[in-house]
């Protein structure tokens, strides 16, 4: 069953005022760090621990951290990504509900590693009432001295700053939210540079995803050795899994790494509908490939598990889909989505997105040809990593292993 153990705040979802997060031992990590650990060796505690991203890349937080450089003079910034806002995720919207004390000690935690002393925290623009948690917790930080100049009477400036997006998926992608963040389109950039040397104002940037920087005052409090033992070797610690669909009981749960899916599924999220079989998982947000029910009952949730059956843990959004589910509806709901949130800079992705929606909306509508199946699969070739972001091949994933996978039910609505 769910344990709760690094955001024991998401288990109660009563306690997320600076009394109730000091009362739990709030803070003491960052007392902890700044009365007798150096930048460097906090980086090297957060690269020990295996802490990867959560928001959906899985990269090493440590390592991301490390590729700062070394001598510059500009200012270093810390940006927090909470633009939650892929289809089926809705893990970090409970942090910055419930635990936005832990988030804030994280990214101050962060901002002493990294040398940052100016932190945004980016938050969709759907998000009022969480934006107001926010506030309302950074409010209350700056007043008992944890926020600001001298913090906790250690000699340490550091400030953090809620920006609210306008509801564009795009600007998840980091470099779409620096733009946005820096008041232009939320139009992503080309890569190299790496916001790590070139982010925020031309300054070296860090963007961590809020429940990554939340990971960081347990860590520090237990040492990075007790994190990794709560996981796998290679996917180390827990994560957050937000479980939506056909299940008797959908929500947030944190999971130990290597936790089996279906231990998931039929555990904490009570099962399958009375009388319901499952039919498809998506384990990670609605981008990565979808998984049967066959293949569904091997996985378990890591990163390399979920590499070994042909998809991802992306953001851990975990949807769960009963026999009731027509897939090609399924992908053309999604192709819509991508389409509409294309931004247009890359032709495949701006080209190949509509011409999916508008083949899936043929085929649904019973006005489908045979060749359209391959049609479909061959568009997802052209667009797959031939693009500036990561939406193109998002775009792909439901398209590719809907109809490689449910071949048949595309067919019948051809017939
Ligand atoms: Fe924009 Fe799509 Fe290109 Fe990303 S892949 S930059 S969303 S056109």
């Amino acid at each position: 069953m769910a344990e709760f153990i690094c955001f024991p705040a998401l288990q109660s979802k009563t306690r997320a005022s600076l009394d109730h997060y000091l009362e739990d031992g709030g803070y003491r990590s960052l007392k902890q760090a700044l009365d007798g650990i150096a930048p460097a060796d906090l980086t090297a505690l957060v690269k020990a621990s295996g802490l990867r991203g959560r928001g959906g890349a899985g990269f090493p937080t440590g390592m991301k951290w490390s590729f700062l450089p070394k001598q510059q003079e500009l200012p270093v910034y810390l940006v927090c990504n909470a633009d939650e806002g892929e289809p089926g995720t809705f893990k970090d919207r409970d942090i910055l509900r419930y635990a936005p004390h832990q988030l804030i000690e994280g990214m101050l935690l962060a901002c002493h590693a990294i040398g940052a002393r100016v932190g945004y925290i980016y938050i969709r623009g759907e998000f009022q009432e969480e934006a107001a948690c926010v506030e309302r917790a950074l409010a209350e930080a700056r007043g008992a001295g944890l926020l600001g100049k001298d913090i906790l009477g250690k000699g340490f400036n550091a400030d953090l700053h809620v920006h609210m997006g306008a509801g564009a998926y795009v600007c998840g992608e980091e470099t779409a939210l620096l733009n946005s963040l820096e008041g232009r389109r939320g139009l992503p950039r080309t890569k190299p540079p790496f916001p790590a040397v070139v982010g925020l104002y031309g300054c070296p940037t860090i963007i961590n995803n809020v429940e990554t920087l939340a990971a960081i005052p347990p860590i520090v409090a237990n040492g990075p050795e007790w994190y990794v033992g709560l996981g796998t070797p290679k996917s180390p610690g827990t994560k957050l899994f937000s479980v939506s669909g056909h299940v008797k009981r959908p929500g947030v749960y944190e999971c130990r790494m290597g936790t089996p899916l279906m231990d998931l599924i039929n555990g904490d999220c009570g099962g399958m509908r009375e009388g319901r079989q499952l039919k498809v998982v998506i384990p990670g947000g609605s981008s990565v490939p979808m998984l049967t029910a066959q293949e569904a009952a091997t996985l378990s949730l890591d990163y390399e598990s979920c590499m070994e059956h042909g998809t991802m843990l992306g953001s851990g959004a975990v949807i769960v889909l009963d026999d009731t589910v027509s897939i090609p509806h399924l992908v053309q709901n999604l192709g819509h989505f991508y389409a509409h949130e294309s931004c247009g800079q890359c032709t495949p992705c701006r080209e190949g997105t509509q011409w999916m929606h508008r083949i899936l909306d043929r085929l649904v509508g019973g006005r489908g040809k045979a060749s359209d199946l391959d049609l479909l699969l061959d568009i997802c070739k052209h667009v797959s990593f031939r693009t500036i972001c990561a939406l193109g091949d998002a775009a792909t994933g439901p398209v590719k292993s809907g109809v490689t996978k449910f071949r048949s039910e595309f067919e019948a609505l051809v017939r």
